[in-house]
């Protein structure tokens, strides 16, 4: 199983990592911070599970391919991607330059466009795989200030509908995971300029909290695993019921 993104320690990478690691699965954590990846898995080794982690930047394609070469020789098969890696560009339109705008679609959703396309060729051959891309709330429902953000989120959620249609007589499952809003790191700097905001946040959520790493990584290890078998080109929204107001 291959999850980018992964060396936030608190992001919904690593928790992602770690479950699938729990389910007896060989884990890779790539991400930017290859160090950080690299102590990422060594906790988990150190747990005694088997996990790698290594440096990738998922806007690069050639990396793309060495990390598939990497897997494949080490494991023989590639049955899961995990298309995690993200940054949120948060500006009003005045602000937005177009340098951030395609920053924002590079780093959200071309480097999901680049996973699958690197993956699926092993999968086909295969005969079997399971990706999950990571949208968000923000690709069901406009988000004002985050226009770029949402722009890559929406983009990711029927991207990932029309190549579950392309691969699912293959055997491949493709779906997306739309997290509402979630304590991590990227939610943190969101959120740090304006502490009253944390409170407010909370109060909006009909469960009256935000979302815990775990609570969107036991998402994504379900639809990596054969309980969900007959599921594929869908979109699975955790949000504690924001969007269902
Ligand atoms: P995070 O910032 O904690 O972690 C993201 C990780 O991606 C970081 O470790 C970062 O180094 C890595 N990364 C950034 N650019 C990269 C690149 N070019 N190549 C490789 N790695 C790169 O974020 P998170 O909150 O854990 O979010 C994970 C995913 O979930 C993102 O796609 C995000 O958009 C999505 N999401 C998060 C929330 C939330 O509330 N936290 C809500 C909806 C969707």
């Amino acid at each position: 199983m291959i999850v980018t993104g992964a060396a936030s320690a608190g992001g919904l990478g690593f928790a992602t990592a770690r479950l699938l690691a729990q389910e007896g699965h060989t884990v890779y954590l790539t991400d930017l911070d290859g160090d950080a990846a690299a102590a990422r898995a060594e906790e988990l080794r150190a747990s005694g599970f088997t996990a790698t982690g290594l440096a990738q930047d998922v806007t690069d394609e050639a990396g793309w391919r060495a990390l598939v070469a990497r897997v494949t020789t080490e494991t023989s098969r590639i049955d899961g991607l995990v298309n995690n890696a993200g940054i949120a560009v948060l500006r009003w339109m005045a602000d937005l330059d177009p340098a951030s705008w395609d920053r924002q679609i590079d780093v959200n959703l071309k480097s999901v466009y680049l996973g699958c396309r690197a993956v699926l060729p092993i999968m086909e051959a295969q005969g079997s795989g399971a990706i999950v891309n990571l949208s968000s709330i923000a690709g069901l429902v406009g988000i004002p200030g985050a226009s770029a953000y949402a722009a890559s989120k929406g983009g990711v959620r029927l991207y990932s509908k029309s190549i579950a249609l392309e691969v699912a007589a293959k055997g491949i499952r493709v779906n997306s995971v739309h997290p509402g809003v979630i304590w991590t790191d990227m939610q943190k700097v969101a959120i740090e300029d304006n502490p009253a905001q944390y409170d407010a946040i909370n109060a909006s959520i009909p469960m009256k909290r935000m979302g815990e790493p775990d609570d969107i990584g036991n998402m994504i290890a379900f639809l990596l695993s054969d309980r969900a078998k007959y599921v594929t080109g869908g979109e699975f929204v955790v949000d504690g019921g924001l969007t269902a107001q």
